[in-house]
């Protein structure tokens, strides 16, 4: 069984585990936001390749990239030890082209567009409350 995320929960999330789908960990040490680690990428855009680092936590935005990018630009998402491309089939709603995802634990994964500026993206965990257990990380509890 697995659920969306509902929408109060958004940037209240915390990615702590993600991977590719080889299960490599795209969880780096050197690279923070909020003091939590980011969620590293290879990208590609335009002929030039890099490391792009997500915000781990569900629903922020921010992101660092040692590629520039502007609004508008689609980049191609790797994972960085295997260069499996992490484009999956499901499209992007707004820009028609597919979203690319990070695998969490237990066959839930986070999917967002490569779109840079587009900024739809969703969240399918399996075992909704177990999994919120584990990644919710406001004080108090939300009544579901
Ligand atoms: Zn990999
Ligand atoms: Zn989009």
């Amino acid at each position: 069984m697995s659920s969306k995320i509902p929408q109060n929960l958004v940037g209240r999330i915390r990615v702590g585990s993600g991977t590719c789908p080889a299960g490599h960990s795209l969880m780096v040490e050197d690279k923070k936001f909020d003091g939590e680690r980011a969620i590293a990428v290879k990208v590609r855009l335009a002929g030039h390749s890099g490391m792009l680092y997500l915000h781990p936590f569900y629903g922020k935005h921010e992101y660092e990239s040692d590629v520039s990018m502007k609004k508008g630009d689609v980049i191609e998402v790797f994972c960085p030890e295997c260069n499996v491309p992490l484009a999956i089939d499901e499209q992007c709603k707004l820009c028609n082209i597919p979203m690319f995802a990070v695998c969490l634990p237990d066959g839930g994964q986070v999917e967002a567009c490569p779109t840079i500026g587009c900024h739809r993206h969703s969240l399918t965990i399996v075992n909704l409350d177990e999994q919120l257990d584990r990644m919710y990380v406001a004080e108090t509890k939300i009544q579901m």
